[in-house]
């Protein structure tokens, strides 16, 4: 059995089959860096990241590639608004990017290459398009021929009479064809700008992606991934000045994640239902994050909703639960047959990713196996190590859903409960003048850093230290 999933580019469910054997290439669209990213984002990085994952635990190497758009239209923005330099915008949000993407538990990338450090590369991509005639200058900014390339539009489907239909309203009267797209921009006045044999000047952003994925992952690799909204202009730009320069093929596959909308709009600031992953991650476990996307596969559209979350929390538990209790068992008889599980899961997976029906066949395995668990005669060593190990590597390794510690949390619920039943004893103990256990109990607290004082009211508790 092999792994197949859904190639944008032949619309169909494709055998993955490496350029080199046993290697995964795959570059994914990272965050244009002027703001902290938000939930959407954050499905489709999480997405990406368990895709490279589940290769991984099929035995591939995989070197996995994601850019940080650091100089963009975006970015000049924000900085002219706040009056800083756009590198000090940029700097600060590709910090951040990175921060919050470990706090979602997403692996960094093996490379994570910025289009300000890729500018020579990204001029000699330019100076070769024009040698061959598929880009021409135009008072300091270049454009890419778009009739140069006769396949553009293989990736979207698109048909260049028809977008000329709609690009021609907008259209800048210095291009050959309306359908034209920009390669380099000519400084203006306030923007940072790099020296060029055409003047100075800025990349445009589709090229940055076709220059720093070749230049990591060579002139063809095997996965280009991102968000659905991508697809066109961006990814059809990208093969368009790719290929047009290197006359081989530029991703072999192409993967796109479905779009994640709130309480079924699309989420926007004006419209006040705009989440930042941060906001989020301080609200939720992000292995419960994790989770909530996954039962999704990675090509629909998501939901987003509060109740969902919840319900994402409670399931969770369930696998967080019986990882937990076979961490702790000590005996048993019953054997219990990890493998079969584990086919499926691998054929469920195997099929486009499909995550949910993953969890299906998990869930299905829990269940059995907390019943002998749980049951009479509990479940014998090697199945509980088998178990153990093939979690491990589903939902630890591959998810991230569930961690290696006991993710159980004492709520304040809990704690305060806990804590009366302990004033309850010791007022017990007292009262039978059991002077020994009534200390232990208040020396023990103590040690731990609470504090006990009886009062006319009861025993009150507090924290003394952390
Ligand atoms: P950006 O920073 O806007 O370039 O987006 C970074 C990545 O997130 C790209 O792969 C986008 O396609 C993806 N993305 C943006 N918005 C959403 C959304 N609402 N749902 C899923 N993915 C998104
Ligand atoms: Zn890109």
């Amino acid at each position: 059995m092999s792994i197949a999933f859904y190639n944008t580019l032949t619309r169909t469910i494709d055998e993955f089959k490496p350029l080199n054997d046993g290697e995964v290439r795959m570059y994914c669209c990272g965050p244009t860096v002027y703001d902290y990213f938000h939930i959407g984002n954050a499905r489709s990085f999480v997405m990406s990241d368990v895709i490279r994952r589940y290769f991984e635990f099929r035995g591939y190497r995989v070197r996995y590639v994601m850019n940080i758009t650091d100089i963009d239209d975006k970015i000049i923005r924000r900085a002219n608004e706040q009056g800083v330099p756009s590198s000090e915008i940029a700097n600060t949000y590709a910090e951040a990017f990175l921060q919050d993407s470990t706090r979602f538990g997403i692996r960094p990338a093996d490379l994570y290459p910025r289009a300000t450090e890729t500018i020579d590369d990204i001029i000699s991509h330019i100076e070769g398009l024009i040698e061959k005639g598929a880009a021409y200058v135009v008072d300091g900014d270049v454009f890419f021929r778009v009739s140069s390339f006769p396949e553009y539009g293989k990736l979207s489907r698109k048909k260049v009479e028809d977008l000329e239909m709609g690009a021609r309203v907008e259209t800048d009267a210095r291009k050959e064809h309306p359908v034209d797209f920009a390669l380099w921009k000519s400084a203006k006045p306030g923007e940072p700008s790099w020296d060029s044999p055409w003047g100075k000047g800025r990349p445009g952003w589709h090229i940055e992606c076709s220059v720093m994925s070749q230049k990591h992952l060579g002139e063809t690799f095997d996965i280009h991934a991102g968000g659905n909204d991508l697809i066109f202009p961006h990814h059809e730009n990208e093969i368009a000045q790719s290929e047009a320069l290197t006359g081989h093929p530029f991703a072999r596959y192409w993967i796109h994640f479905g779009f994640l909308n709130i309480d079924n709009e699309k989420m926007s600031k004006s419209l006040g239902n705009f989440f930042t992953a941060r906001e989020i991650v301080e609200k939720y476990p992000a292995e419960v994050i994790r989770f909530y996307y996954l039962q999704t596969h990675y090509r629909s559209p998501l939901n987003f909703t509060q109740e969902g979350l919840e319900a994402a929390r409670t399931g969770l538990q369930k696998l967080q639960g019986v990882y937990d209790a076979l961490a702790e068992a000590t005996k048993g008889d019953a054997g219990f047959d990890v493998h079969t599980f584990e086919q499926r899961f691998t054929a469920a997976m195997d099929d486009d990713f499909n995550t949910p029906a993953g969890f299906g066949v998990l869930f299905e395995m829990v269940r059995e196996a907390n019943a002998i668990l749980h049951g009479p005669t509990g479940m014998d060593a090697p199945s509980r190590e088998r178990l153990r190990d093939f979690l491990h590597r589903s939902c630890v390794q591959v998810f991230g859903v569930i961690r290696e510690e006991s993710a159980v949390e004492a709520s304040d619920e809990i704690v305060d409960g806990l804590m009366q039943l302990l004033i309850d004893i010791r007022t017990e103990a007292r009262k039978e003048k059991q002077w020994a256990l009534s200390d232990h109990i208040r020396d023990g607290l103590k040690e731990i850093g609470i504090a006990l004082e009886d009062t006319r009211d009861g025993t009150k508790w507090k924290i003394t230290s952390e």
